[in-house]
């Protein structure tokens, strides 16, 4: 049996899923081999309006339900999402071009998220708070806030997906989910574990299709009190004006510009692998990921050195290969950017220590990882978010300076840093002005703690308890009394 059919109905509304009818239509791309894998339902405005009105109609007895009946239903989508990791990590290889291994520590990953808010879903406390005066008591009682427009990117196109649902879901929200358009087949399989987990109709809905026509519906539909994206500034900010109209809750992971500064008092080995492992994890197309490296100049010969060897043995290639490192980027428009940002960074005088080459593939969308030495403050790569395999390296001298230069950017998501010396690790940790500071780590986002970025990198967080609390109200009770 073929792992994914010719065409895969991918609306899902009120429990139904849609008939493909295919003059309305999209093809997905497998990126690796530019070939069609299947073909879905391109809605719009219509399936939208369906699908916010169900959404609406069960917010009344799903938002009313006792946690530990949703928390049930959660438990039960984890556990089906882990016993079928494997496959759903090689769908998401075929859509998104990531390493298999990659895929299937994405998709255990995002069946923890499932697992953590089955948890955190009977535990949405509120408060009883002492009134200034005897006639008075305070209930401060949490109710989740409704329904959830849930927009999601193509990077981690199943991670993305539970870190909105679970918490919303658990809180007692229903929600309208609308992926990447280059990555619907991990959604539309998600929706499918909760149908069998039980998922009550209405719930979940899923429409595919035309991004500003979905979008426009959830901006402009009453019953969507909360946007919940994860994407492009751009598009936050787009989403944040429109908001304004009906003051709808927004949460916004947006774009990021991570520096990774190494002192001198680093462990060289565990930073080189882990500055690595940041820049090139899904071919550096992850928000988190390291766009800029600045080596203190006592070590940073060593450090290029160790890089380049450690760079030098990755392999590029098809997700679905055993041996693959780095995968293709996701599409054309991708590759174009990152080539250039590689152009204009050599145009000002940037040196290559390894990589740097795309022609051997030109029409692909695979690129080689690469280094760059000699960068300077002008490079567009040292501003603007690449989204690719390029790491640019920078050398520095003083702390304060370097501090200075890490935090002169709009954006404002992860900073990482190395340094074995605890003093430090808490003083930059306090100077650095991000929503997540890594020292002497690299892998920060996990479901028990809250991920966000602050200035234009977003507004919100996911994950932890604090995931959860976006999506409730905090309703205040005030009871008179006779004393
Ligand atoms: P990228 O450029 O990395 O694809 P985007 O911000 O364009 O980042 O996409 C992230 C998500 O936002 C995707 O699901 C995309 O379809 C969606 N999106 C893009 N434009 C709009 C829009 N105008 N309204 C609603 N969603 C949008």
């Amino acid at each position: 049996m073929s792992l994914i059919d010719k065409v895969t109905q991918s609306i899902y509304i009120d429990g139904e899923w849609l008939k493909v009818d295919e003059a309305h239509s999209d093809i997905i791309y497998n990126p690796a081999i530019l070939e069609p894998l299947t073909t879905i339902s391109a809605g719009g405005e219509a399936e939208t309006k369906k699908a916010i009105s169900a959404a609406h109609r069960a917010f009344k007895s799903w938002g009313s339900m006792s946690g530990r009946k949703r928390s049930r239903i959660l438990y039960k989508a984890h556990e089906l999402m882990l016993a079928d990791a494997e496959r759903l990590g090689e769908i998401l290889t075929m859509e998104q071009g990531k390493p298999l291994k990659e895929a299937i520590g994405e998709v255990k990953g995002a069946a923890g998220f499932l697992l953590w808010y089955a948890e955190e879903a009977s535990r949405s406390y509120g408060e009883w708070l002492p009134s200034s005066v005897r006639s008075k008591r305070m209930i401060v009682m949490p109710q989740p806030v409704g329904v959830v427009g849930a927009i999601t990117p193509w990077n981690f196109p199943s991670s993305m997906i539970t870190r909105k649902l679970g918490p919303a879901l658990a809180a007692g929200c229903t929600v309208v989910l609308k992926p990447a358009p280059e990555t619907p087949l991990s959604a539309i399989e998600i929706v499918k574990i909760f149908e069998q987990a039980g998922m009550p109709p209405g719930v979940v809905n899923l429409v595919t299709g035309d991004a500003e026509a979905i979008g426009q519906e959830m901006l402009s539909n009453k019953h969507v009190r909360h946007i919940t994206f994860t994407g492009s500034t751009a598009v936050g900010k787009y989403l944040m004006r429109e908001s304004a109209d009906q003051v709808k809750k927004l949460s916004l992971e947006l774009g990021g510009h991570a520096p990774i500064i190494i002192f001198e008092d680093a462990d060289l080995d565990k930073a080189v692998s882990l500055s690595l492992a940041s820049k090139f994890r899904n071919n550096g197309q992850t928000c988190i990921c390291a766009n800029r490296v600045y080596v203190h100049e006592s070590v940073a010969e060593t450090f290029q050195t160790k890089l380049q060897k450690q760079v030098e043995t990755l392999k590029v290639g098809n997700g679905l290969e055993e041996d693959t490192d780095l995968g293709p980027l996701i599409n054309a428009q991708a590759k174009d950017k990152v080539q250039t940002h590689l152009d204009d960074a050599m145009q000002k005088g940037a040196d290559i220590v390894c990589g740097g080459d795309t022609a051997e593939q030109p029409d692909s969308y695979f690129m080689s990882p690469t280094v760059l030495a000699g960068v300077t403050d002008d490079m567009r790569i040292m501003r603007e978010e690449t989204f690719g395999p390029i790491m640019p390296i920078q050398i520095f001298s003083d702390e304060q300076a370097v501090i200075e230069k890490a935090n002169d950017t709009d954006y404002g998501l992860a900073a990482y840093f190395f340094t074995e010396n605890t003093s430090r690790a808490i003083r930059v940790s306090e100077a650095l002005d991000y929503g997540i500071i890594g020292v002497n780590d690299v892998f920060p986002a996990v479901p028990e703690a809250p991920f966000g970025g602050v200035k234009q990198s977003g507004t919100g967080k996911e994950g932890g308890h604090h995931g959860m609390d976006e999506f409730l109200e905090k309703k205040l009770v005030s009871l008179g009394i006779e004393s």
